[in-house]
């Protein structure tokens, strides 16, 4: 079914909808690596791009096609290119859009791989990169070079919970000449649409919110037009990073309940920031409904909600989370977010090691902060697990 014109939750159900021979009423796994030709002129023209036939998985596949165009329903974009993973789609996008003698400015606060594989893989390529605080669009301004392509933002960002105004940036990067990246993986298209704020690529690992059942690794980006879209397009393949048909209709089926789950995780989210708050023990929440967060009225102006991920420190520092983490049970001490259960995890040992200590300090990731992301377990439960946890501190 076309569903451009229908609301959120209808495309959630029916986007990956694809004619199927035996009207199956979901996507079927296309577990195959090839595909038949119907002959020697069917096949030169799946080639030559005058059939749109399939060829090869890594190139295309119709169970992962149904995700793509689905997601890229849901962010107003192109079209979708699947694949193995978030670091997959951020390096399709990185290898596509960058070369030797470019030069991008980045969030200073992203996803620790994102940032390492420019500072200790992209440079060996003699790729410039700068991290600044995009939270202010000032400090992108002063970062621009006349080699300046991309400007590569995550909003919130992890883990600080910084918010960069996606819609400020996007007037930066048009004056500028420069494509706008948004990593949404914290959001999903559920709660923030970045293309219709103007950015040019959008792109999440599926692994968090859009799968939400941390039963696989994934990623996906949209671009808003087709040049783009083609250029990264031609990276993934090239590149090798594809979908598995499998881990497609695992993240449709994950998919189409992405805004209840959503809903019901930030509103967990909202009472356990509230709850930490008002705690002793606790030092400072940041969690971007909270009027406290230096940008509440951001997300207000440009999230549907505030989210289930937040981010918090202990008046005892390090040593204090430590016994947190070793004393809440319900939570699992895990990385990764998004998912149906509540995790919990300590960045500056974890997530974000990989970064120098230095550049930790500089992007504001602090030995005393906690990561915790809400699921959808019961509210009472879920705060009385971290009332024992900061009971034993
Ligand atoms: C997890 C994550 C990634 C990387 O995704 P993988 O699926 O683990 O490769 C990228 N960006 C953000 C914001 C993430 O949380």
């Amino acid at each position: 079914m076309n569903t451009s014109d229908k609301g959120f939750n209808t495309k959630l159900i029916h986007g990956g909808d694809i004619d199927d021979v035996f009207g199956s009423a979901n996507v079927p796994i296309y577990q195959t690596s090839t595909f038949r030709f119907k002959n020697a002129q069917h096949g030169a023209d799946c080639f030559s791009g005058k059939s749109d036939g399939y060829i090869y998985t890594r190139i295309a596949n119709p169970t992962i096609r149904a995700l793509e165009k689905s997601v890229a329903d849901l962010e107003n974009g192109f079209d979708g290119i699947a694949t193995s993973s978030g670091m997959g789609a951020i390096s399709s996008v990185y290898m596509a859009l960058l070369g030797a003698g470019k030069h991008i400015i980045s969030s200073d606060a992203v996803y620790g791989p994102a940032r390492g594989i420019l500072e200790q893989d992209f440079s060996r390529f003699n790729v410039e990169a700068s991290f600044v605080n995009t939270s202010n669009p000032e400090n992108i301004i002063k970062a621009i070079q006349p080699n300046t392509c991309v400007l590569y933002i995550e909003t919130p960002a992890n883990p600080t919970m910084n918010l960069t105004d996606i819609a400020a940036c996007a007037e930066i990067a048009k004056k500028h000449n420069l494509i706008l990246v948004v990593d949404n993986t914290f959001s999903s298209p559920y709660l923030q649409k970045p293309l219709d704020l103007g950015a040019d690529v959008v792109l999440h690992s599926v692994t968090k919110f859009i799968n939400g059942h941390a039963d696989i690794v994934g990623g996906i980006i949209v671009a808003k037009d087709k040049k783009i879209y083609k250029q990264i397009r031609h990276a993934m393949v090239y590149l090798g990073c594809n979908m598995d048909p499998t881990q497609a209709y695992m993240t449709l089926r994950g998919l189409k309940t992405l805004a209840i789950r959503m809903e019901r995780s930030q509103e967990n989210a909202m009472k356990v920031a509230e709850f930490l708050a008002n705690h002793p023990k606790v030092a400072w929440v940041k969690y971007p409904g909270l009027p406290s967060h230096p940008h509440h009225e951001l997300a207000k102006k440009q999230m549907k909600g505030f989210g289930a991920v937040m981010s918090f420190g202990l008046k005892g520092g390090y040593q204090a989370g430590e016994k947190l983490m070793n004393n809440v049970h319900l939570a699992l001490l895990a990385v990764s977010l998004g998912g149906v259960e509540t995790l919990i995890q300590h960045p500056a040992s974890m997530t974000h090691a990989a970064v120098s200590k230095e550049n930790k300090l500089e992007a504001g990731i602090t030995d005393d902060l906690v990561r915790f992301s809400v699921g959808i377990e019961d509210i009472d439960d879920i705060i009385n697990d971290l009332k024992n946890g900061l009971d034993k501190i």
